[in-house]
């Protein structure tokens, strides 16, 4: 595997790939990689000759009062596993790099940025669509790949490829959990002992609101109300948003849920904010 810190070396070694007619399967993460992260690499390896991974925390994405600088990274660690994963070349630039002095132009998209995590952190998803569409235009891949753990960016950056004409496939690739259903997530290692054990309620209320689902509840309010009620009997959970929506468009519903619904929540425990979501098809 190629570790390249530099945009002139990646975008060369892409260029080769590129006329040697290579497809070239793109994974954008923050790093400190787990078996999420390391699935989508997988993913990519199965559907591409070429697996291209960055890790890079993107200062563009996090708000002022935001874990930024508290982040957690392992370079070392994450090299190692994304080699065994199947990954032919690592980006990992400095935030220099990617913004250099007199940087000035940014990706907004509107409509569906405004609501769930959009509303909470204003600006987030200007900066993630922003430093992907960077990564895009470094790396044209044939297909990016994103987790469906954090159903909205995925979303927002199949907006933005159909909105702009962008000649690339999204892929998003389930949730990976741990074993008591919690999502993996890198912020996870933020979490004392007994709040990594209330968090498996987020998992829990959810399936159990899949449950009442599949019985026939199909008023969107009592579900609401059901998850928080679960949520809220873990006296460490502090509950941001419940909101169950068109898994499309991430509108509310007017009365009924209808064809595909996204149950997608964010909660705190202690000061960490953790997200997960799950996807219900009540046409299938
Ligand atoms: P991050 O490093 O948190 O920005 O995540 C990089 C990519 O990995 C994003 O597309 C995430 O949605 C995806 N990802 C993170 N956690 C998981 C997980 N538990 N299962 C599947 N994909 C994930």
């Amino acid at each position: 595997m190629q570790i390249v810190n530099n945009i002139a070396v990646l975008k060369l070694l892409v260029r080769q790939a590129r006329s040697n007619g290579q497809s070239i399967g793109f994974v954008p993460t923050m790093g400190y990689l787990h078996e999420g992260h390391l699935q989508l690499v997988r993913q990519a390896a199965l559907e591409n000759e070429l697996v291209v991974m960055s890790i890079f925390v993107n200062p563009l994405q996090f708000g002022p009062s935001e874990d930024f600088e508290k982040y957690p990274r392992n370079e070392a660690a994450d090299i190692e596993m994304a080699a065994n994963a199947g990954c032919h070349i690592v980006f990992i630039p400095t935030s220099k790099e990617m913004y250099p002095k007199g940087f000035d132009s940014y990706v907004d998209v509107q409509g569906i940025t405004t609501t769930l995590c959009g509303a909470a952190r204003p600006g987030h998803f200007r900066g993630v669509a922003t430093v992907v569409m960077k990564l895009f235009n470094l790396v044209a891949p044939t297909r990016a790949y994103f987790g469906q753990k954090d159903a909205q960016q995925a979303l927002v950056i199949q907006k933005m490829a159909n909105d702009l004409n962008m000649d690339l496939e999204i892929v998003v690739v389930p949730t990976v959990r741990e074993p008591d259903g919690l999502a993996m997530s890198s912020r996870n290692a933020y979490l004392s002992a007994d709040e990594r054990k209330s968090a498996a309620i987020l998992y829990q209320s959810l399936t159990a609101a899949k449950a009442k689902i599949m019985q026939g509840l199909n008023d969107p309010k009592q579900i609401v109300a059901l998850i928080k009620s679960m949520i809220q009997s873990e006296p460490l959970a502090v509950v941001e948003y419940v909101e169950v929506v068109s898994a499309d468009d991430l509108k509310e519903f007017e009365q009924e849920l209808q064809s595909r619904v996204l149950i997608a929540l964010a909660v705190r425990f202690g000061k960490t904010r953790l997200i997960d979501n799950m996807i219900i098809d009540l046409e299938a």
